[in-house]
């Protein structure tokens, strides 16, 4: 006799995080480690949000609040809409767990991309869905391509823009037409994880307005980029009452701590920061636009913080080599790898290592 597992976690595969700069330093006996593999932000955190935790210091005894209610008002306050329209959580990764499991059945269709964010992958398998993968058309979103694997069965689209690895984006005017033909009872999971780093005009800025017109559409953002609070775990959705109420009876207790509550609600409203953070990414982007093409390197054009690019070696090898010199990327498939937009200095270094390498 032996214990049993759920059959949905049999294949499921462990998340790859991107390789911590501690170990990197250990292994190769190095001392300065650049880390550009997991789209963090290269200024750090808002001063605001560090100066919001350190008042938190004397609660830690306590627990957060369950409500989470000063994040939530917060939020309602900023983007216009009623508390009861947004959900924090411990990062938009547990979002996504969230919806998997407030919304898939055993045997529901749901499709998602085939280069995309991993989690909606493994959230969708973890509830016995059926994954319909709908692969990337020049690296970018193929929703013509979703629309037409739409059947009965249905029952949730995972979308991400800009998307995460490729950083390409589909317009407003496609989102829209996409909306309307998509039947108002299959939820479509908008995930805007670098809404704050698009440069382009005809994006989808105004994905909240979206909420009125599309009962079925949720949309999800994150701390951990732009805000620079990715250690602190911290995200959150908004969507229709109906849709917020369900989700809040599937989260657990006390998901969003305090820290991360106190911080993030000082982040929101530190708007020299985002600012700051916005700019060194676009001049970053193009310095590195102009290298990639000096090389002769393909790169997919980037809405995001991070670049997606053809190293025409193999990724793993590439990785390994940029490693021993102290500098972290991510490998993805092929000859693609993926480098986040780091400061100045960093992405000097990293055409660096890069022309030596290639
Ligand atoms: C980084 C990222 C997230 C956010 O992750 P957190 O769990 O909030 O840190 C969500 N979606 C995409 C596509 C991302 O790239």
């Amino acid at each position: 006799m032996s214990i049993k597992f759920r059959p949905e976690i049999k294949d499921l595969v462990p998340y790859k995080p991107g390789k911590p700069i501690e170990d990197v330093k250990r292994e190769y006996g190095l001392t300065e480690v650049i880390k550009l593999a997991s789209n963090e932000n290269p200024l750090g955190s808002s001063p605001k949000a560090k100066e919001a935790i350190r008042k938190c210091l004397e609660e830690l005894y306590l627990y957060p609040d369950g409500n989470i209610t000063d994040l939530r008002d917060a939020l309602a306050k900023k983007f216009n809409i009623k508390s009861s329209q947004v959900l924090p959580s411990s990062g938009s990764d547990e979002m996504v767990d969230i919806i998997a499991k407030t919304f898939i059945n055993p045997g529901d269709e749901v499709i998602l991309a085939d280069v995309t964010f991993p989690r909606y992958l493994t959230t969708t398998k973890m509830m016995g869905g059926t994954p319909v993968i709908v692969p990337l058309k020049d690296f970018t979103y193929d929703l013509e391509g979703i629309k037409s694997k739409i059947t009965d069965k249905t029952q949730l689209i995972w979308l991400c823009n800009p998307n995460n690895p490729t950083g390409t984006m589909f317009t407003e005017k496609t989102l829209i037409e996409f909306l309307d033909a998509v039947p108002k009872n299959i939820v479509v999971v908008y995930d805007e994880a670098y809404i704050e780093y698009v440069t382009r005009d005809d994006y989808p800025k105004d994905s909240i307005a979206l909420l009125d017109k599309y009962p079925n559409i949720l949309l999800l953002r994150t701390f951990s980029k732009i805000y620079g609070l990715a250690a602190l775990r911290v995200g959150y959705t908004m969507a229709s009452e109906e849709i917020i109420t369900n989700l809040n009876k599937v989260r657990g207790p006390f998901n969003v701590n305090t820290l991360a509550q106190a911080a993030a609600i000082a982040a929101l409203d530190d708007e020299e920061f985002i600012k700051k953070s916005y700019d060194i990414n676009v001049e970053g982007k193009e310095y590195l636009y102009k290298a990639f093409e000096e090389m002769g390197i393909q790169y997919a054009p980037s809405e995001t913080n991070h670049i997606f690019l053809d190293s025409k070696k193999d990724c793993q090898e590439v990785f390994t080599a940029l490693q021993k010199k102290g500098m972290i990327i991510r490998p993805m498939y092929g000859t693609f790898i993926r480098v986040s937009i780091g400061t100045m200095a960093e992405n000097r270094r990293f055409i660096e290592l890069l022309k030596e390498l290639l």
